[in-house]
């Protein structure tokens, strides 16, 4: 029986393991995690993440082929193939700070393997990492440990947060870089061997392992410049009148371009896009590529100033101050279908409002008042200026409350900010917020998720990121 070993049991070393369990009964899967909180919730009825789909994958092979663990070095000893999902965020301090990615989890992963090995690995990078990694993680293992042969393999994943199960059971594409000798090759088709249990020959891809690198940051890289493309749109849009949502619509029925991705909003958010960017902002820059660098660049700059943009349209809208008043968030998530709330555009939009003393009640189906108050009461780290950004007073973040649906959220509010898409948004009984708010009664959606003009019939004050604006 072939043992595979996930190192991380996050949000894409659970879900993947998950399903190659579910697709490959004769493979043993251990996850294994430094956090035993995590490995503990893995093993209960609440798992540590929220994804549709994930409980009844988790339900149906736990125990049987799938197994969630904190004792790290007994299971990578036993496996054959080790994946490693640690989390590789933006370094904040010394060299690189502020856009290289910070490889600490992946070394201390690659230094307990060359411990504990006994017998020849395949170690398969899942985390996303520079181009290049691959080299040094050989250099750690094989400087570490004798007699041992380490293929080093590099396998990005490409889910999506929100629909994470179904992009694993049906991806567009499996990618796996390697070494091109006979033992970089073998390692290669055993990988392929336990993918080709349920994903089509076609679409799975082999490369070098610096492309295998590259295109996953590439890929980061080109889904949020189309957002950031079109969001600079939607500001023209809203100074000339333009619909954004019909000039996407127009743009994307072309073929070259299709339709995908071209949702204007408040910004992207996800612990991915910004933190991939600045990776490859910081290659380029490595290389001498500078003016490659300046173009990733703005690709977050448009994201800040968007975020920022509608901090503004709601201050200036509400008479130029927020001092005071009650302002009522929906949505916190970075996306709908997820609990996930690392870089959500909702951080910087609450801080913007706090800044400016309003009084905030959010509501969000699933990210938690704990993971919530943290992430206002943490400071950003500021990528163009690597020193920390003021904290937020703590008298700022008592001026937040947590509500337990969008009504109590709602409830004597001067302004309602949608900031996630979540489906149930568009079935509020707006009508009913209305009586309850404040007059006038502001809307801001940032995530086009009301007909504007439904609401201004009830009597609303409406901002939608790139629709006309109230005449
Ligand atoms: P995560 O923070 O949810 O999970 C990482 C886990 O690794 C944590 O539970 C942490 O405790 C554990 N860990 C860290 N060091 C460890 C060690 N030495 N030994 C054992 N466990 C250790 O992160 P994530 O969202 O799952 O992302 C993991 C990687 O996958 C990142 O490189 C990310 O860029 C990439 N990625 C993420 C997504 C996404 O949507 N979240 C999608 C594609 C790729």
């Amino acid at each position: 029986m072939v043992k595979i070993c996930c190192i991380g049991a996050g949000y894409v070393g659970g879900p993947t393991m998950a399903v190659i369990a579910l697709k490959c009964p004769s493979i043993e899967v251990v996850v294994v995690d430094i956090s035993v909180n995590r490995i503990a919730a893995w093993n209960s009825d609440q798992l540590p993440i929220y994804e549709p789909g994930l409980d009844d994958a988790v339900k149906q092979c736990r125990g049987k082929n799938l197994f969630f663990s904190t004792d790290i070095e007994k299971h990578v000893s036993e496996a054959d193939i080790i994946f490693v999902s640690v989390n590789t965020p933006t370094k904040t301090r010394g060299l690189g700070a502020g856009k290289a990615a910070d490889l600490t989890y992946w070394e201390n992963a690659a230094r307990v393997i060359a411990d504990v090995s006994k017998s020849d690995k395949i170690v398969v990078e899942k985390s996303t990492v520079p181009v290049k990694t691959a080299e040094a993680i050989e250099k750690i293992l094989t400087h570490n440990s004798e007699g041992i042969n380490y293929q080093i393999l590099s396998n990005p994943e490409f889910l999506a947060e929100g629909t994470a199960m179904q992009d694993l059971f049906k991806p567009d594409r499996v990618l796996i870089g390697g070494r091109e000798t006979p033992e970089g090759r073998k390692a290669v088709q055993a990988l392929k061997d336990v993918y080709a249990h349920w994903v089509p020959e076609d679409r799975i891809l082999t490369t070098n392992l610096w492309s295998a690198e590259l295109s996953k940051l590439a890929a980061n890289a080109f889904l949020a410049q189309r957002i950031s493309s079109i969001n600079a749109i939607s500001a023209l849009c809203e100074a000339t009148g333009a619909n954004v949502f019909e000039v996407a619509y127009a743009v994307g029925k072309d073929s070259r371009i299709g339709p995908k991705f071209l949702t204007a909003s408040v910004g992207f958010g996800g612990s991915c896009f910004q933190k991939d960017i600045l990776n490859l902002v910081y290659i380029s820059e490595c290389n001498g590529l500078s003016v490659v660098a300046n173009y990733w660049k703005q690709v977050i700059q448009i994201n800040d100033y968007q975020k920022n943009r509608f901090v503004n349209r709601v201050v200036s809208s509400m008479f130029n101050t927020v001092s005071g008043k009650k302002i009522a968030v929906l949505g916190f998530a970075f996306k709908k279908d997820t609990g996930d709330t690392r870089e959500t555009p909702a951080i910087d939009v609450c801080k913007g409002l706090l800044r400016d003393n309003a009084t905030i009640s959010i509501y969000d189906p699933q990210a938690t008042e704990d993971q919530i108050q943290r992430d206002l009461a943490t400071n950003k780290f500021d990528w163009n200026h690597p020193v920390h950004l003021q904290p937020m007073s703590p008298t700022a973040v008592k001026q937040v409350s947590i509500a337990w649906d969008a009504y109590e959220a709602a409830k004597a509010a001067h302004g309602l900010c949608i900031l996630t898409d979540w489906d149930e948004f568009k079935e509020l009984d707006y009508q009913r917020i209305y009586d309850d708010m404040q007059k006038p009664a502001f809307v801001f959606d940032g995530r086009d998720v009301v007909d504007p003009e439904k609401l201004r019939a009830i009597g609303f004050i409406v901002y939608a990121i790139g629709k006309p604006l109230d005449s």
